[in-house]
This record gives structure tokens, C-alpha cells and sequence, in this order.
């Protein structure tokens, strides 16, 4: 298990919120990715005329990967959407022998590197994971980032309830703003 430091609960109006809809989003899907062995996950955002917070997917990846939007400019969301945080399911423990893009993949489920950390510090937007285990986990990107000088952010465990793990299919959001 992760020696991870726990990360504090986010305080603000709006951080609260988001954090909410992470917790949210993660909890319908971490079950069937669980089940399945695939990850999940979306981009949190805010509506700039209405200020509301809302969440894409869950969307359905592969299972050590999931296409949020990441290589599309603004991750793909209307000119009139900000980023926020983007969340996504680690349904796998460790495993090195299979293949990701023609090489070997070190999945190391209780962490927040690579690409994960590539995806918020390039988009200097937090990352929201919850594992196989239930537990939520958070990552603050560094503040600045000078180009592949990264540094080395913050990253643990959220102190929410751990997340229940045995639903066999996604669960629909059951609200659409926070
Ligand atoms: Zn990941």
C-alpha cells in the first residue's frame, strides 16, 4: 500500500464543489472498472456564464489508459468551458508484463506519473483518482511549470468515505451540476 501523505479536503466555495463532483463521478464508475478492468474517467469544468461546475463521461478507456480529451485543445470542450480537474479510475494492482503503446507498461496503481502528471501539469488542472480499494486520491499540479522542469506537485488520498466497489455496470451520474 501507498506510504502517500493524506491531501487535505479542499475549503473554497468552489473548490468544495469540485472536489464534490469528482467524488461524485468517480463513485458511479469505479465498481464496473473495477469489474472490468478498465478505466474510467472525465474533465470537471466550469460554465463561464452560468459558473456552474458539471463533468464529462464517465468515460469508458482501456485498461491502462482513458481518452478524456487530453490531446485536444481546450480537452475538447466549447471556447465558453474552463478546465478544472480531470478524473479518472486505477481499476489495475502493479502489472509489468503487458504492453502500451509498444512498450512496457509499469503500472504503479497508487501513483499519479507519466502521463497522469503530464495531463495536469501541462493543463495545470488537478487530477482525481480512485483506486481498486475505494479510496479517493488527489493530485495539485506545482503552480508553475517550465516546460519538462515539472515539479514535483502534491498527491494522496482525500479523506472522503471509501467509495463502495462491487457494481457490475456504470452507474449514471444522478445529478449534472454542482
Ligand atoms: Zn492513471
Amino acid at each position: 500500500m501507498s506510504d502517500a501523505p493524506g491531501q487535505p479536503k479542499l475549503t473554497t466555495v468552489e473548490g468544495i464543489r469540485i472536489e464534490a463532483a469528482a467524488y461524485h463521478m468517480l463513485s458511479r464508475a469505479i465498481g464496473v472498472s473495477k469489474t472490468e478492468g478498465i478505466e474510467y474517467g472525465g474533465v470537471i469544468y466550469r460554465n463561464e456564464t452560468t459558473k456552474q461546475i458539471h463533468a464529462t463521461g464517465p468515460i469508458k478507456g482501456e485498461p491502462v489508459t482513458v481518452d478524456v480529451g487530453q490531446h485536444k485543445i481546450n480537452l475538447g470542450l466549447g471556447d465558453n468551458l474552463k478546465p478544472l480537474a480531470w478524473y479518472h479510475t486505477h481499476p489495475l494492482y502493479e502489472l509489468e508484463n503487458i504492453q502500451f503503446n509498444n512498450e512496457p507498461a509499469k503500472l504503479e496503481w497508487d501513483k499519479f506519473i507519466g502521463g497522469d502528471k503530464e495531463i495536469s501539469d501541462y493543463r495545470q488542472i488537478m487530477g482525481y483518482v480512485a483506486t481498486r480499494d475505494g479510496r479517493f486520491w488527489r493530485y495539485d499540479p506545482p503552480p508553475e511549470v517550465q516546460d519538462s522542469n515539472y515539479g514535483p506537485g502534491s498527491w494522496g488520498v482525500v479523506n472522503f468515505p471509501r467509495m463502495r466497489t462491487g457494481a457490475k455496470e456504470v452507474m449514471p451520474p444522478s445529478q449534472t451540476a454542482w
